[in-house]
Order: C-alpha cells, then structure tokens, then sequence
C-alpha cells in the first residue's frame, strides 16, 4: 500500500481545495464529504466527459434527471428492500464494525500479494534468465499462495450468494483474521444490514409514509423506461443516461472518497432485444474500457469478472483501478436480464414492453447497465495526477515541486494569467485585459500575488495546464509567454493565438476523438 502517496493526497486535496470532510468545524459526519472551489470544477468536468462520451456521441441514448424520492414500492420491487444487505461483524474488544466479506477479501489480497513478493524476489535473483511462467506453475510457495486465494475467495462467493452467515463467521475464524486497528480475534456473529438510509413522508405517518433515499440511479431509469421511450421515439437497441446523488448506510466508510455515503453515480442502461445481451454487454465492456484509458493509464486498469453474480444478473464484470490501497472496483458493467422492468411490470400492474416492428412483437426488454462512482472516478484521477518531483537546474526551493498532472480537459482551471511583476502597472493592466478576453473561453485564473515562480507552484499544485505570463516584452509586441505545465516549457507566441493554442489542449473533443 503506497500509504504515503494517500496521505499526501488526502492532505493536499484540502489544501488546495479540492475536498473537505462534511461538517468539519462540528469535527466531521463520517463518510461524507464536500467539495471545495477546485474539487467542483474537476467533478463537472469528469460528469462532461462521460455526459458527453455516453449521450452527445451516441444518437441512441438519452439522458434523465430522475428525482431521489419515489415511491417505496420501487425498492420492494428492485429487491433492495429484502436484499441489499451487506453482511456485518462486531469486533467485542475494540467495539469496531467490519463487513466481513471486505475482511475476508483482504486476506485474499494478502496471499496475492505474498505470491507476487516471491515472483518479484526470484525475478530480481535470476535476472535476465527469469522464466516468469514457469516459475509460477512450479513454485510450491507461490502454488500454496496462490491456490489458498483462489478457495478463500470460491468459499466467500459460495457463502455470500447462500447468504451463509455462519461460514462468513467460519471463514473468520479459520484465516485467524483480526482486528486490524487492535488485533483482537472477538469477533460476533455476522449478521445482514441493510444499507437503505429511509426517511418519513411528512403527511402520512408509519409504514405507509417510509421513503428512501435512492441508493443507485438506475431504477429513476427503469420506471421511466415508457416515459422516455415514448417521447424521445427512440428505438431498441437505445440507452438512458442518469447522472446523479446515491446514498448508502456504508457499514465502513473508509479510504477517503472511495466509499462514501453519500456519492455521485452516472449510470447508463441500454435496453436490447432479448438474446442480443452478451453482444452488447461486451461492446459497453470495450467502450467503457476505453472511456477509462483515455484519461488513465493503461497497466493501472483492468477488468475483473464477479465469482458471485446477482441473482438478476446473466454477466457481470468490474473495471478495477490501481488505488494506491491496491486495485479496487471503479465501475461496473452488469448485463441485468429482464430482472428490473420484469418485476416493475409485475408489482405496478403497468406493461413495460417494448413493440418491436421488426419482429411485430412485444417483450420486456434486456438490460445492460454501466454504472460508474463519479467520486471513485476523482479518486482515481487525483491518485493517479499527482507527483512530487525534482526540477532540473533549480535550486533551493525551487529544486522540488508537487505537480497534478490532470489530463488537461479534465483540468479545474485550464489556464492562470500572470503578470511578471506586480507592483508594475503596465504589466497589471495589460495582465488583466488578457484575462477579460480569455475568461470568455474557459476558466482562468488571474494572479499576482508573489513572486513569479512561487505562483507557477501554486497553478502547478492545482493542475493548471498553462500559465501565461504578461512581461516588459508584451507591451512592446503583445507577445506572452506560455509555460506548459508538465514539461515547463516556455515558448513565447502573439496574444492573439493564446485562446487557440489553450483552448486545443483543454477540449474534452481530445479525448472523445479517442474513443473511436
Ligand atoms: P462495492 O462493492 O465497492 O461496495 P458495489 O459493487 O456495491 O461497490 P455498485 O452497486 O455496482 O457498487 O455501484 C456502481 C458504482 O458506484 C461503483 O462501481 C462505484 O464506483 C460507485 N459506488 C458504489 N458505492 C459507493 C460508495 N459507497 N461510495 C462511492 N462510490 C460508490
């Protein structure tokens, strides 16, 4: 686990006003978190990438802005209401709660890692003449390692589809798994909760009145389906858009905003004609990949398939990302059957079909969904952007510098302009202009508050791709300078050209124009 690099990154998001936790000056809610000045523009933008990768770029979908509040028979019909439990154990010593499957699962990722420890230790032995694979068919360690994963996590899948509390509690018990702050092997019975946060209707008291708050997006889609079918006339195979808030009553909050309770969901669900699923289910698994590595690199991503299905789903796979607390789930890509429209259909008496002309006939049609954690997606950005770095020929000060490489259409801030000198009118007033034309294009930042390199740190730290600078030379020639963040280059180009050169660099087109 790169500790370190999380807690520098967790430091400097509050910094640098990215993220604060929720209500801190009461000492904080758990597991929720607000987003300062930079961490809501970065947010907007990834929400734009994916609005405009998934509705603007595809004829066939469309988007909605379903409300968190419906009517509670909806999470009876989804089946969150009897099954959207996680299962729960109590540490009696230190008075902790755990999942016990997270428990569980991290003992897996710990035979993992001992048998990738003892491939990178005989591949730093053996050098050059390494047989990799071989040496992990036939070393009895990394055999032992890797096969004791692979029945921990057979076990779990068995015991968590079984709803077998009892062999979660034996699974415990024989991996000897403690309690990781106190050590203590205490443990409860595991038992379900159900992680529905619900709230009363003001007029009408009891059960009749109990609402939720939503915990995903897709069923607002669902129980559209006809709305939107309907008034947009699209026809199958098309898909719905959703971008909005989930709550969940997370058991352990925990890693910052990789498991909050209350987050941001964008969620895509494609209807298809029944048998067409798995063509579709793997052309959304090779489209939502790629949406992915436009922005993040390639050898931090990839995809794990669910041992444990769903009992409404047919496939199911995650897009993992390396966190810097290991490779954990970012998105996922469920094919969902007929499960969520069948069973609405069925409590509200309402049809939810589809008249296909093609075949002149009606069905309830099949889902694939594609539902990404908009705050993991920032996570992984941020992890993945930020870099502590030696400056060439620098000194001093100025030797180190802590740079967010944020791909720059993603960038809060796209561009600062400077005035070399502050307390130089000229170059304030000439500075100033230059912002005023530039602020219509995107965002920009003006500032003249120290001295000039300390300024070009401060927009490196928050991921400005482009600085310019107003010096003695621009009065003469209306020239600047532009100073490309990650390579510091400066090369000097007329004022007229600024927007152009900033505005090609900073376009989300750069990265839509990748997922062809
Ligand atoms: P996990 O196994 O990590 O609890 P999940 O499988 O329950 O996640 P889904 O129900 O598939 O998650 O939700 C889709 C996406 O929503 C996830 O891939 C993740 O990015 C995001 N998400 C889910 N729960 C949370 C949470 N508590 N905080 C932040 N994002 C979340």
């Amino acid at each position: 686990m790169q500790e370190e690099l999380f807690k520098r990154l967790v430091s400097h998001c509050k910094e640098y006003g990215f993220i604060y936790p929720s209500s801190e000056v009461y000492d904080g809610l758990g597991g929720v978190y607000d987003y300062g000045p930079m961490g809501a523009e970065l947010k907007n933008n990834i929400k734009e990438y994916w609005w405009k990768a998934m509705v603007q770029m595809h004829e066939n979908i469309v988007g909605l802005d379903s409300a968190i509040f419906m009517h509670p028979k909806i999470w009876k019909a989804s089946g969150h209401v009897d099954a959207f439990n996680d299962p729960l154990v109590d540490n009696k010593d230190s008075k902790k709660r755990y999942r016990a499957d997270v428990l569980i699962e991290g003992e897996i990722d710990k035979m993992n890692d001992k048998a990738e420890k003892e491939v990178a230790k005989a591949a730093k032995r053996f050098g050059e003449s390494f047989d990799e694979k071989l040496f992990r068919e036939t070393n009895p360690r990394v055999l032992e390692y890797t096969q004791k994963a692979a029945d921990t996590e057979k076990r779990l899948a068995t015991a968590m589809k079984n709803n077998d509390m009892a062999d979660l509690k034996s699974l415990i018990e024989d991996l000897e798994i403690a309690d990781p702050d106190t050590g203590s092997r205490n443990w409860t019975d595991v038992r379900q909760f159900n992680l529905m946060f619900s709230t009363q209707l003001g007029n009408i008291s009891g059960e009749e009145g109990k609402l939720y708050l939503r915990p995903e997006t897709a069923q607002g889609i669902f129980v559209n389906f006809n709305n939107v079918q309907r008034t947009s006339r699209q026809r199958i195979p098309f898909g719905i858009a959703q971008i909005g808030k989930a709550f969940r009553n997370e058991i352990i909050a925990r890693q910052f905003i990789f498991r909050m309770r209350e987050f941001e969901q964008m969620e895509m669900q494609f209807f298809v004609r029944p048998g067409t699923e798995m063509e579709w289910y793997n052309y959304w698994k090779a489209a939502r990949m790629a949406w992915h590595k436009a922005v993040g690199p390639a050898d931090k991503l990839r995809f794990k398939d669910h041992d444990n299905l769903a009992h409404y789903a047919n496939a199911a796979v995650d897009v993992q990302f390396e966190f810097p607390f290991g490779f954990k789930e970012l998105e996922g890509i469920h094919s969902r059957t007929d499960f969520d429209l069948g069973a609405h259909q069925e409590l509200s008496g309402k049809k939810m079909q589809y008249f296909d002309p093609e075949l002149n006939e009606s069905y309830v049609p099949y889902v694939v969904e594609t539902s990404v954690g908009c705050d993991r997606m920032f996570l992984s950005v941020l992890s993945n952007a930020l870099v502590e770095e030696t400056v060439p020929d620098a000194q001093g000060e100025d030797a180190k510098r802590t740079v967010l490489r944020i791909p720059a259409p993603l960038a809060p801030v796209k561009c600062a302009v400077l005035p070399l000198l502050r307390n130089k009118e000229e170059l304030v007033d000439k500075a100033r202009a230059v912002f005023n034309e530039l602020k219509y294009d995107f965002l920009c930042q003006y500032d003249d508050k120290d001295a000039i390199g300390r300024r070009y740190r401060r927009q490196d730290a928050i991921g400005t791709p482009y600085c310019v600078t107003i010096d003695f030379e621009t009065l003469e020639n209306n020239t600047v300078t532009i100073r490309e963040r990650d390579s510091m280059e400066q090369v000097r180009v007329p004022i007229s050209d600024v927007s152009r050169i900033v505005g090609e660099k900073t376009d989300l087109r750069r990265l839509l124009e990748n997922l062809k």
